[in-house]
């Protein structure tokens, strides 16, 4: 539903799993948001090969992703495509303005699910090792690693996940797993056990390039230090290497030293009207159900929040 001024009662940046999740309860709950994605809704899950932790759901990311399309359209939830570059608020007026590659928005209430990316580690001969070495996209990057080595590094399953798709095309692949004990177990051992994997529990600690080639050298595992020729390193690191895609908020009081946006338990930043909700949040799991939680927890927040404000007269639309 376009509006006047482009003001609107609530709007969406993201659509992931996180920010499909609050569009559609808001939509459900009788506040119609619009939403804005830069590139494909479904965010993430059209990166992950296989899904199959996710409650009710065994299948392919773009399956899933595919489902959330559906499910925003049957909803009737206006999608622009377009990258927000700006989220400020007017202090006078209470309002969130919202910049992107196409134009200028209002809204009262704003959910923020613009999730994270993966960085590339900070290790010794990163600088000198060609950009494309190091990969976070294991779906896009599969064909130009057919029968070469690679390896995986990793903390959480979503590299386990990456791992499992790649060893289908690498002709061998290490496995280097930053603490064993914080992945799935079921899932370490049965990647362990392809026949083109070789797990190293440890961390990279150099990338050089020796020929025509990389050489990745792991500290860990049973030898100390060893190292292996690579054609891609791919790395599912967080902490310290993970980016959150928060540059375009202005508002900088809801965002902490590593780019998160704090949030209490109903995914509500301290400012009013402002929510966040997925990967970007300051939290340790970044996992689609949790996503999936913060997404409704948002949405449900914000209805209430634009509720309250229709209610008591403060809005003019
Ligand atoms: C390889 C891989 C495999 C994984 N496998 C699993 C798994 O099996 N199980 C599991 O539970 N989790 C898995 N995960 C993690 C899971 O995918 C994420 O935790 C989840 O998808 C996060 O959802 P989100 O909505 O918070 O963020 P995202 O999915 O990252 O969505 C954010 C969206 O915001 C958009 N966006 C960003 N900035 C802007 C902007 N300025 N303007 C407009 N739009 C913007 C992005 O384009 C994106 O679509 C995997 C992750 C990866 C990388």
């Amino acid at each position: 539903m376009a509006s006047k001024d482009n003001l609107y009662p609530a709007i969406v940046i993201g659509l992931g799993m996180a920010g499909a999740g609050a569009a559609v309860y808001l939509s459900r709950m009788g506040v119609q948001p619009i939403a804005f994605e830069k590139g494909l809704i479904g965010g993430k899950l059209n990166e992950s090969p296989k899904v199959e932790d996710y409650p009710g759901f065994k299948g392919s990311g773009l399956e899933l992703s595919q489902r959330l399309k559906g499910q925003l359209a049957e909803n009737e939830i206006e999608v622009h495509d377009e990258e927000v570059v700006s989220l400020d608020r007017d202090l006078d007026s209470n309002l969130f303005t919202i910049v992107t590659t196409k134009g200028e928005y209002k809204a009262y209430a704003v959910v923020i699910a613009s999730g994270i990316e993966y960085g590339n580690p900070t290790i010794s001969g990163m600088e000198d090792v060609d950009s494309s070495f190091v990969s976070h996209k294991p779906l896009a990057d599969a064909l130009s690693i057919k029968g070469k080595g690679i390896v995986v590094w990793t903390d959480n399953d979503n590299g386990l996940y990456a791992a499992e798709y790649l060893a289908g095309f690498a002709k061998s692949l290490v496995l280097v797993v930053k603490d064993v004990s914080l992945v799935s177990k079921g899932l370490l051992d049965r990647i362990s056990g392809l026949g083109n994997v070789q797990l190293v529990p440890g961390i990279v600690s150099k990338v050089e390039n020796v020929g025509a080639g990389q050489m990745v050298t792991i500290n860990g595992g049973t030898k100390g230090q060893e190292s292996f020729e690579a054609s891609k390193l791919f790395a599912f690191v967080g902490g310290m290497f993970q980016k959150p895609n928060t540059a375009f908020v202005k508002i900088r009081e809801v965002v902490d030293d590593q780019g998160n946006i704090a949030v209490d338990n109903f995914s509500r930043t301290f400012v009013k009207g402002l929510f966040a909700a997925g990967d970007v949040q300051q939290k340790d799991l970044r996992r689609l159900s949790t996503a999936a939680a913060d997404g409704a927890m948002a949405g449900i927040m914000a209805y209430d929040y634009v509720t309250d404000l229709r209610d008591s007269g403060k809005m003019k639309i």
